[in-house]
């Protein structure tokens, strides 16, 4: 009788770690699969050569195979997963290969959210995107009209969900600080340091037409003179040229 118990006890194991394993397959992929019409609007795949299009479209797909992407009391289209992946992909093209190392899922909001995460009501809800910690831990928040918007108005400086991929490499070293160790070599960091800090300055003064809030803090400053970068990267040149050679450098996009 015994043995009896035991083998159904380690049946219903085998069938508890079966079942566990079969439904996370189907949740960690999804379904959408990037086809070039999708990009083909996307200013940073049409600087590409060709070999380095068909690498882009394919980290893409890959960034859709690996990372969960879920919509919170909304619903989301294809076309919102891969502008996700694009968001994710670009900042980190030049890096081959390079996976987002915590980052599991991408939660999508309704709408703009405040701190408690409620889409509704007026009270604070001023956030666009986060990387999420405590219980959001490995996890991304981008609000719906944010992320559509970055992809939508091609004539502005932002894209919400490019700016958190860029928190998130900015942190891969342990420090969201502004200063992406991963993408650097040393000799830059002091240098880069200081030309955030002049930077900064000249927002205090109003002397800039980067977003002002990039004054938060030097990790907001990289994230929205990113945005800016890979959105108008032509006017990025004329306006700040020496922050336009050092984010060349950083994202080895030249
Ligand atoms: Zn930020």
């Amino acid at each position: 009788m015994q043995i009896v118990i035991t083998l159904i006890f380690i049946a219903a194991i085998i069938y508890s770690v079966w079942f566990l394993s079969t439904n996370k397959k189907v949740t960690v992929k999804n379904a959408v699969v990037a086809a070039e019409k999708d990009v083909s609007g996307i200013l940073f795949y049409q600087r590409l050569n060709e070999d380095d299009k068909k690498r882009f479209l394919k980290e893409v797909n890959s960034f859709l195979q690996r990372i969960i992407i879920t919509a919170i009391n909304t619903s989301i289209a294809d076309i919102d997963k891969i502008y996700v992946a694009i968001s994710a992909v670009i900042p980190m093209f030049a890096f081959e290969g390079w996976e987002y190392p915590h980052l599991e899922e991408v939660l999508i909001y309704n709408d703009h959210f405040n701190m408690g995460f409620e889409t509704e009501g007026n009270e604070d809800r001023n956030i666009l995107g986060l990387v999420g910690t405590g219980v959001y831990k490995n996890k991304m928040l981008l609000s719906k009209p944010a992320l559509q918007e970055g992809f939508n108005t091609n004539a502005d400086k932002s894209n919400t969900a490019i700016h958190e991929f860029v928190h998130l490499i900015d942190g891969a070293d342990g420090d969201t600080d502004g200063v992406p160790e991963i993408l650097m070599d040393k000799k830059y960091v002091l240098p880069w340091m200081d030309l955030i800090h002049t930077e900064m300055e000249k927002m205090k003064d109003s002397h800039s037409d980067i977003n002002p809030y990039g004054y938060t803090n030097k990790s907001e400053f990289f994230a929205v003179a990113a945005e800016y970068f890979f959105e108008r990267p032509e006017l990025f040149e004329d306006k700040h040229p020496e922050l336009y050679k050092m984010m060349q450098q950083i994202f080895k996009t030249k």
